[in-house]
């Protein structure tokens, strides 16, 4: 789902935001030993439009101040990019911060002068220009944009009409633990008003200053961005999609208990985790603590869902912990992942693009057929099994 503010505060208890939420899940399978790869396939069907609106003023601007070329740093402060970047970064520090603040920081960098507070982590952004540099045009070389529709499309249904567009700033500065977000924002004029889920157009942000300290080649930087971008387009282009389903529409017209929440957002968020890392391998997810531990918790919270003594207070703190960064906090995601996983590698990708025109009980009941051939994988506690079937 979107990070937004409250999201953005509780990551950082975690150290990270979005992306280390991300990490934590990679973190889980790396036990694995998976091998990652991505089918580069080109979007074939026709009704399939996700673009996104690359915007790279900010990062190519800011890294011709970094290598000491001369640029008007107040326009340099106010290209939208930036403006939502240091929006963003001075609430996570919870400072509080002036509209033309950025501008002179970019001054005092531009002249050499000892930076106080350097919040949006200018100084070691110019000591790193090259690697920045360097991602940035492989970004623009290798059409990124195209990659993470394509990415994106394999995973609907064939016949899906989709139509999402969606504005993707690419910037090199921010606070230091966050490299891609996706924020919602109404621009009044050039002033970015942050907004809740259901308002505001869903923007993404891409911090080429912290993804360029990733992985050992510029290749391999490139894809861990393709990867967070493609999760985050994902739920942007699943929830254009239910819009017109019947089936979606029928689901949530007539499941509205919390146990349909945290139902739903396991399947959003274990696909969407799932086509990020395109995982195959043949090791028992139960001899992993942390899949295991992730499954005992999925069944606990969904069982105590269904329970008559349930508070809404209760209910919400089990859903908002479903997908928080951290293991520990992000039970719905990782069970999720494993049951895309497992329904992809037994029932095949048809049997998993079917879940996503149908409905999540049909990917719960999927994984538990699955589950119910093979003794090492985690089963569905039989509660939630007799309130979907
Ligand atoms: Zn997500």
């Amino acid at each position: 789902m979107e990070v937004n503010v409250v999201q953005i505060l509780a990551a950082m208890n975690h150290t990270t935001i979005n992306v280390s939420r991300y990490c934590a899940v990679v973190a889980a399978l790396i036990i694995y030993t998976f091998s990652c790869y991505y089918t580069s396939t080109a979007q074939t069907n026709p009704n399939f439009n996700v673009q996104l609106r690359m915007d790279y003023a900010a990062a190519e601007r800011s890294v011709a101040l970094y290598q000491d070329e001369y640029i008007n740093t107040r326009s340099l402060a106010e290209l939208r990019g930036n403006r939502v970047a240091a929006a963003t970064t001075a609430t996570i520090d919870n400072e509080q911060t002036q509209l033309n603040e950025l501008a002179r920081y970019f001054d005092s960098l531009w002249y050499h002068q000892i930076i106080q507070n350097d919040i949006y982590h200018l100084e070691s952004s110019r000591k790193n220009v090259a690697a920045i540099h360097e991602l940035l045009q492989e970004m623009q070389r290798r059409n990124f944009s195209m990659r993470v529709a394509a990415t994106v499309e394999q995973i609907f249904p064939s016949d899906a009409a989709i139509d999402v567009s969606i504005p993707v700033y690419v910037v090199a500065l921010g606070h230091e633990n966050v490299d891609a977000y996706v924020r919602r924002i109404i621009w009044h004029d050039n002033i970015p008003q942050f907004t809740g889920e259901n308002t505001g157009e869903l923007t993404i942000i891409i911090n080429l200053a912290h993804a360029a300290n990733y992985g050992p080649s510029v290749a391999s930087r490139y894809e861990s961005i393709l990867n967070i971008v493609a999760h985050e387009v994902f739920h942007a282009a699943f929830s254009a999609y239910k819009e017109h389903s019947s089936s979606w529409q029928s689901f949530y017209k007539h499941h509205r208990e919390p146990i349909d929440a945290l139902l739903d957002l396991t399947q959003n968020e274990g696909i969407a985790y799932y086509l990020s890392f395109e995982k195959r391998g043949n090791v028992p997810p139960e001899r992993n603590s942390i899949i295991a531990d992730a499954f005992t918790r999925f069944n606990n919270n969904a069982t105590e869902l269904l329970s008559e003594a349930l508070t809404s207070n209760r209910a919400n703190e089990l859903l908002r912990k479903a997908n928080l960064s951290g293991a520990s906090d992000n039970y719905g995601a990782i069970a999720g992942m494993i049951m895309a996983q497992q329904i992809d590698m037994h029932l095949g990708r048809a049997a998993l693009i079917q879940t996503l025109s149908t409905d999540p009980y049909d990917f719960i009941n999927k994984y538990s057929d699955v589950a119910c051939f093979d003794d090492l994988l985690p089963k569905i506690a039989k509660k939630i099994l007799e309130k979907i079937k």
